[in-house]
């Protein structure tokens, strides 16, 4: 069980004000808090022991160093990576999908193969791969997705086919919410023969993920999502195909030895860690990472879900008022719900919570084809739960709503407004 009432004192932000009210944070999904540890561990980092890694031969450099390592081997075992050595830190998701855009695939998709995206994807995990597609004759494909938010899988049988040399697909939606099958997708992907990336972006902050038993071939996160830094992620991936990646990246540190004309690679993963790395906030994300684990992935996952039936349940109060995205059951989908008003655009609604204290997502959220394309609308609010969120957050959400709602009717603001 996770005590939200009592966790939140660990983080300073929380205390704050916004226009005179009580910030309600609900903007998880973008970007979560840092808890008092993890900004303490930076602190004491550039405090006690700031240095580079891995070159140097003085006590603050060998202590920075075995810290950094330290982290790398945290982040493993939390998603259960057989081993340290597969795991590479980049900046964040979208650093670590376009490492595999620029190095596995740059050698192993060719002309006439096929990329299986969803139509529920983030663009980071949609533009690197565009692009590669246009550089290769390569063709991207789409898992289209239904009315009510889950991943349409009639036809997987001929999306997946021989000629797909990758799945790409986010594990849970940062738009929708829904907790993608990938476990099974990624038997059938590999059953004709294709490499798979899981986007674990919003699942790997909110649920217990083991890569083992997904049995994914890559895997990207960031760790502020998970009360890490920014500037600190995580791309995983399966130790025979690591083997076999060029660098992407170039320089200091993931060279062993290097000639006039030539260089040989740093062993695994530094070679794919060129330059100084991003010490201090690989230190904390590890101190993010001992937070998560006291607490307890599956208490955390439990919470989120008990947050959401309870915003499902609130929110079904304006029915008539708007409109509910995604699958509308907590046990499938992860801690968030979008919404819209047929009335007011969700920047507007955004703009009115905002004054209340309430922080939420309003837009595209990132992904312009399914919002837009897909569920044809100009955006949508969103509200995301984490493991400091209360069902009293929930309630100012849904009280605020009703006035913001109330205001812009009495206001007269028609629904031309919405374009
Ligand atoms: N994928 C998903 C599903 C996301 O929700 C996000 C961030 O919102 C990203 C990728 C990109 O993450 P980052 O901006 O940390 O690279």
């Amino acid at each position: 069980m996770i005590d939200a009432g009592a966790i939140r004192h660990d983080f300073p932000v929380l205390s704050r004000t916004v226009y005179g009210k009580r910030l309600v944070y609900l903007d998880n999904a973008a970007t979560s808090q840092k808890p008092r540890p993890v900004i303490q561990t930076l602190v004491d980092y550039y405090e006690g022991y700031n240095s580079n890694v891995h070159r140097g031969v003085h006590a603050l450099s060998m202590e920075a160093t075995q810290r950094y390592e330290e982290a790398r081997q945290k982040v493993a075992a939390f998603i259960h990576a057989p081993s340290a050595e597969t795991i590479i830190l980049v900046r964040n998701t979208t650093e670590g999908i376009n490492l595999v855009a620029n190095t596995w695939a740059a050698s192993n998709v060719g002309p006439g193969d096929e990329i299986l995206l969803t139509e529920m994807e983030h663009h980071s995990n949609l533009v690197p791969w565009q692009k590669l597609a246009r550089q290769k004759g390569a063709r991207l494909r789409f898992i289209p997705v239904t009315h009510d938010g889950f991943l349409d899988l009639s036809d997987i049988d001929e999306l997946l086919n021989p000629n797909t040399r990758l799945l790409a697909m986010v594990h849970v939606s940062n738009v929708l919410g829904t907790i993608n099958p990938v476990r099974e997708l990624t038997r059938k992907a590999h059953a004709v023969g294709a490499a798979v990336l899981i986007d674990g972006a919003q699942s790997v902050p909110h649920m217990p993920v083991n890569v083992k038993e997904l049995g994914c071939d890559f895997m990207a996160f960031s760790g502020h999502k998970m009360l890490g830094p920014t500037g600190i992620g995580v791309l995983w991936v399966k130790d025979d195909l690591l083997q076999e990646m060029e660098p992407f990246l170039l320089g200091g540190d993931m060279v062993k030895d290097v000639h006039r004309e030539d260089a040989t690679w740093n062993d695994l993963p530094y070679r794919f860690e060129a330059g100084t790395p991003n010490i201090a906030d690989a230190i904390a994300l590890g101190a993010a990472i001992d937070y998560l684990n006291d607490l307890g992935m599956k208490n955390v996952r439990d919470h989120e879900m008990q947050l959401t039936r309870h915003a499902l349940e609130v929110l079904s109060e304006l029915a008539g008022d708007i409109d509910l995205y995604g699958p509308k059951d907590p046990s499938r989908q992860g801690g968030m719900v979008s919404f819209s008003s047929r009335e007011v655009h969700p920047h507007d609604l955004g703009t009115l919570l905002d004054r209340e204290g309430i922080a939420i997502r309003a837009g595209h959220l990132c992904a312009i084809p399914l919002v837009r394309g897909r569920l044809k609308v100009p955006g949508l609010a969103r509200a995301s739960f984490y493991i400091y969120n209360t069902e009293e957050d929930i309630d100012l959400l849904v009280a605020a709503l009703k006035k913001a709602l109330t205001f812009f009717r009495a206001k007269g603001v028609a629904a031309s407004h919405v374009h």
